[in-house]
């Protein structure tokens, strides 16, 4: 992290908020003097995700995720530091030198920056294109066929790309792009005999954003019968399908009013809804919905709607979406428009009221999948022998027992059957579903004589009760500050056991700035994301500090050092007496290691080098 300059990192820890950046990808709720929402890194259906203003930290008690607002970007949009810094600055307005940096330094954050200027260049050639150029003539047929009015061409940036093999190509050159940028850039191919093509090519163009508004692929429609119909960037150093939802970067605030989100397929089904001003709008491309899009959504709108234009279409979705939105718990609603119908067309015979009404009446996925079923094989014995049948494993599939428990009733009441009976057919596939999970993932069997190892037993516990002493000490460092003196006076730090929280100890006295944002300043200073994680998971709690406490937990500490130092010499007397000449010999060894401990401490505390 050398290579931003000090004083920009510190400038952007003054003047960036983590609640703001944090905001954009995670629905928070205020919490105290916290905030708290669903943890963006695990599933979870009960926030143990927890952002502190004080400490401007972030914190989740489920998955230990945690850090300060560098620690998030990097995590959350998969950077490096330098480019976490960078997105930082360039939001906040501060301006951070290249020129500090080595060549290959370089290299390795402006990759990411260069692709993204590749695009920015290719999506005004596309839009210039669609603009004037009498090569878009059929671009703008097309748009002006479809009746997609010029303010949301203009919104969407969309474009179009005339036919022939090189037309972007050769105005990326011309305009200086390396040939090997601009293939890194998914949009030239290589042709293998030296040269280069255009990936689109005679196609309307959707420009593809990130939640910022950067341009970070393409999607393109054919404009004649050629195929495939859609065609989209490949996966590029800044384009990840599976995290990416076509129309975020716009739906976003709406999402969040409306507390929902339309998820449809297509771009053109996108643009249709918001023409028709349903603008809570996101489109897969060209993906099956993952766990990361739900994971991304959650963080706008609690609920989703599935809009597909055929049985078949929600039935697929249906069935997928009971596992990825049950992990990511989102209120998830199929809804299949009327046979025959697309999202473009229902709208444009029935408009928006009658959609959103549609959409009203939205069942769940289980409910969904239950009507269906039954619409297959109806209420004869057969039929409903069937319909449980079908329903059994997704009934199963259900993790929360109480929600499992009333689709049963529910489907019990729907076939008229006694729904102790369903409850022994879905008990049968959760059976099924453990054994086939115990044995992907079992453990291999700890042998008897392992457990019955008395001396090990014993360090263990006396190292984790003092592993916990020893966390509590530098949260109460980190969370009342103004224990330092007593900390360094009594130089508690040389017996800590536990060499991460010793060396979060000295940074916090080697950095004692003023409280407000030092927690966040100090995880600035550490490389390793593990120890960022373990500073701030002890940075945020809810324990309240006063002083007389933590002068008791300081005479712990210290009591139960004395303890351990006596337990040493005890243990070694015992071993004496039993003539354990092997064990003497081992704790004489351990002991002789705990006095060079001391002694290093020492001459490292006034100066010295250790031995
Ligand atoms: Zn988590």
């Amino acid at each position: 992290m050398s290579f931003i300059p000090e004083d920009k990192v510190s400038d952007i820890l003054n003047t960036a908020d983590i609640v703001d950046i944090v905001s954009e990808a995670v629905l928070l709720k205020k919490a105290g003097k916290n905030h708290i929402g669903l943890c963006p890194f695990h599933s979870e259906k009960t926030p143990s995700f927890t952002v502190s203003p004080d400490k401007q930290m972030f914190y989740c008690f489920g998955c230990g995720a945690g850090g300060n607002v560098f620690s998030f970007l990097m995590k959350h949009e998969g950077v490096t530091f330098p480019e976490a810094a960078r997105i930082l600055a360039r939001r906040y307005g501060i301006d951070i030198p290249t020129n500090t940096m080595s060549a290959a330094q370089k290299k390795k954050i402006t990759e990411r920056e260069r692709i993204l200027s590749v695009n920015r260049l290719a999506m005004a050639y596309f839009q210039d294109t669609l603009d004037r150029a009498a090569s878009g003539q059929r671009g703008r047929d097309y748009f002006k066929k479809r009746g997609i009015a010029n303010e949301i061409v203009k919104s969407f940036k969309l474009g179009v790309v005339p036919g022939g093999w090189d037309n972007l190509f050769n105005y990326l050159s011309k305009k200086g792009v390396p040939h090997h940028l601009a293939e890194k850039s998914g949009l030239v191919v290589d042709n293998q005999r030296g040269g280069f093509y255009d990936r689109f090519r005679d196609r309307v163009i959707f420009p593809i954003f990130d939640t910022g508004s950067q341009v970070i692929g393409f999607g393109g429609r054919v404009l004649d019968a050629t195929l495939p119909k859609y065609l989209n960037s490949p996966e590029t150093p800044v384009y990840n399908k599976s995290r990416s939802l076509y129309g975020l970067n716009l739906a976003k605030q709406k999402c969040r009013e409306a507390g929902s989100a339309f998820i449809v397929e297509g771009y053109m089904d996108l643009l249709s809804l918001w023409q028709h001003g349903i603008k809570n709008v996101v489109a897969t491309l060209g993906t099956a919905l993952s766990s990361g899009h739900v994971r991304i959504l959650k963080g706008y709108a609690p609920k989703v709607m599935l809009v597909y234009d055929s049985d078949e279409a929600g039935l697929r979705a249906a069935r997928r979406s009971i596992e990825v939105f049950d992990e990511g718990y989102v209120d998830a609603r199929i809804l299949v428009l009327p046979s025959g119908h697309d999202p473009d067309s229902y709208l444009l015979e029935f408009g928006s009221e009658a959609f959103l009404h549609l959409a009203k009446g939205a069942l769940g996925a289980i409910d969904f999948l239950i009507e269906s079923s039954l619409k297959e094989h109806g209420l004869s014995i057969e039929g409903k022998v069937r319909v449980i049948s079908d329903m059994q494993v997704h009934l199963a599939a259900i993790n929360d027992n109480v929600a499992r428990s009333l689709y049963i009733k529910s489907l019990a009441e729907k076939i008229g059957v006694d729904d102790t009976a369903i409850l022994d057919k879905v008990r049968e596939a959760v059976a099924d579903n453990h054994v086939r999970k115990s044995r992907k993932g079992s453990m291999p069997a700890v042998s008897a004589g392992e457990d019955h190892h008395p001396e090990r037993g014993l360090t263990k516990t006396v190292e984790t009760r003092f592993g916990k002493i020893e966390r509590q000490i530098i949260a109460m460092m980190l969370q009342f500050p103004k224990m330092l003196p007593n900390v360094m006076e009594n130089n508690l730090l040389d017996f800590f056991a536990d060499d991460d929280l010793r060396f979060i100890g000295r940074l916090i006295i080697d950095h004692q700035t003023p409280p407000l944002r030092s927690v966040s300043d100090l995880v600035s200073k550490v490389d390793n994301p593990e120890m960022a994680k373990l500073i701030a998971s002890l940075a945020i709690g809810d324990d309240v500090w006063g002083y007389d406490g933590c002068l008791n937990l300081i005479d712990q500490f210290m009591a139960r050092n004395r303890v351990n130092e006596n337990t040493l010499l005890q243990k070694i007397k015992a071993a004496e007496a039993n003539n354990d000449h092997g064990l003497v010999v081992q704790l004489l060894k351990e002991k002789q290691l705990q006095v060079q401990k001391k002694i290093n401490k020492k001459i490292e505390s006034v100066g010295g080098e250790s031995l």
